[in-house]
């Protein structure tokens, strides 16, 4: 079987070993994934 997902084994923003099956879908932590919405959602405002 083939999967087009890639999982991520380390976070995207501060390159530390993800250990959380969700966190590797999500390419980052769960921390950084928050402060990459709240930085997205700033950019937005400008
Ligand atoms: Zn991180």
């Amino acid at each position: 079987m083939l999967t087009s997902t890639v999982k991520a084994s380390q976070c995207a923003r501060c390159g530390r070993i993800l250990r959380s099956k969700k966190a590797m879908e999500d390419g980052m932590g769960r921390v950084c994934k928050s402060k990459a919405a709240v930085e997205k959602a700033k950019s937005e405002e400008k």
